[in-house]
């Protein structure tokens, strides 16, 4: 079942710390098709040759240019709270290494990823292509603004915390849709949240957990193209 050394193991560090957190989250255990996509993931073609021996223990990596992978619990979290639906569409602000959309793409249909970031947006580019996640797309681009032109959204997930939530991500949600991202000042923990947009457009946001994520940075108007 597990095609890759180390994997499994990885597996049971995530049950292990859902168990540890499970009051704070809120469930027992994620989703049985989220951990399938998380055993379904090649974690070590996403870490750079230096960190393969630790691609899966259960923290963040470093995958250059100050950046990081986000630790595989806090990636299985996160799409549990998104709870994917097989027809959906997604989009993800924060593409770094395309680990989480990899995971993602195994659960929707199209999953749409902004970096900030040239070198890290073509690189992921190319490693989800070679590696066949062919309903993944990855725009170079703030990701502030969203991406309009593919909005609106069945799910929208942060991976850089925001002082604040961005609005233009919450008017891309489709009604009954959510958005999770991490809320806080960079340099602190930040809470992580789920923010839900009801059929009648009403706004609730729930904090799940204190989570640590690289900041969300801002472009200078018109220096980032698509
Ligand atoms: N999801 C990634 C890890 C994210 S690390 C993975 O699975 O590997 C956070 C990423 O967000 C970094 O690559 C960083 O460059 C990017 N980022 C920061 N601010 C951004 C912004 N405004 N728009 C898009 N991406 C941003």
């Amino acid at each position: 079942m597990f095609a890759y050394p180390g994997q499994e193991e990885m597996l049971r560090d995530i049950e292990r710390e859902v168990a540890y957190t499970r009051h704070e989250i809120g469930r027992d255990a994620f989703a049985p098709r989220v951990m399938a996509a998380m055993a379904a993931v090649p974690r070590e073609e996403f870490v750079p040759e230096s960190g393969r021996h630790r691609a899966f223990a259960n923290g963040p990596l470093p995958i250059g240019h100050g950046q990081t992978i986000s630790q595989p619990y806090i990636v299985a979290l996160m799409t549990d709270l998104l709870a994917p639906r097989r027809q959906d569409s997604v989009l993800e602000i924060g593409t770094g290494s395309g680990y989480q959309a990899a995971v993602l793409a195994q659960l929707v249909r199209q999953v749409h990823s902004v970096e900030i970031i040239a070198a890290l947006a073509t690189a992921a580019g190319q490693r989800l292509g070679r590696l066949g996640y062919d309903n993944v797309s990855v725009r170079h681009a703030d990701g502030y603004h969203g991406w309009p032109e593919h909005a609106p959204y069945d799910g929208i997930i942060v991976t850089a915390a925001a002082p604040r939530v961005p609005p233009p991500l919450v008017e891309q949600l489709k009604p009954g849709a959510r958005l999770v991202i991490p809320v806080g000042l960079p340099g602190s923990v930040q809470e992580l949240q789920v923010v839900e947009k009801h059929a009648d457009g009403a706004i609730a946001t729930r904090n799940i957990l204190l989570v640590a994520f690289v900041p969300l940075t801002r472009a200078p108007a018109g220096s980032v193209q698509g």
